[in-house]
């Protein structure tokens, strides 16, 4: 029995010095506005994992009005949604997180991403894709008013 989700989600560039995709902190000329650390990599992934198990949304289980949440490493909310598919009965068979952005540059960082969401899900760094594409310079991303990231995962009955 497998389950197959998806998520997206945006955030918008503010002033800073660095992003933080995946857990990893990637510097930049610009942040990203966001109650917690913005982690559009974490949070599309969290969002996946949510929706293969149809529990809602990351907003649902993690709202940005709570103040415990408040510049949140978003790496633990990916070992919550680890440990609520762990509790439904379900491991990850594999996630595919694209990035969307004109810059930072993320191949440099992939790999480092991958071991953290790798170790945030307790799983085989060969079960984690992460990539990035642009969008030719075209829409929000292309004017680098923010960025992006989506996600694909399948669930597999333990
Ligand atoms: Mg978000």
């Amino acid at each position: 029995m497998m389950r197959i989700g998806s998520g997206f989600d945006v955030h918008a560039f503010g002033d800073g010095d660095h992003v933080v995709l995946g857990g990893v902190r990637v510097p930049h000329g610009r942040g990203l506005l966001a109650h917690s650390d913005g982690d559009v990599v974490i949070h599309a992934l969290c969002d996946a994992i949510f929706g293969a198990l149809a529990l809602g949304d990351i907003g649902r289980h993690f709202p940005p009005t709570d103040a415990r949440w408040r510049d949140a490493d978003s790496r633990q909310f990916l070992r919550h949604a680890a440990a609520l598919a762990a509790r439904h009965g379900y491991a990850l068979g594999n996630a595919d997180v694209t990035v969307i952005a004109e810059a930072p540059r993320v191949g440099p960082h992939v790999q480092a991403m991958r071991e953290n969401l790798a170790a945030d899900l307790g799983c085989d760094i060969d079960r984690i894709s992460v990539k990035a594409t642009t969008t030719e310079t075209l829409g929000f991303c292309g004017r680098a008013e923010g960025m992006a990231a989506q996600a694909c995962v399948l669930l597999e009955r333990v």
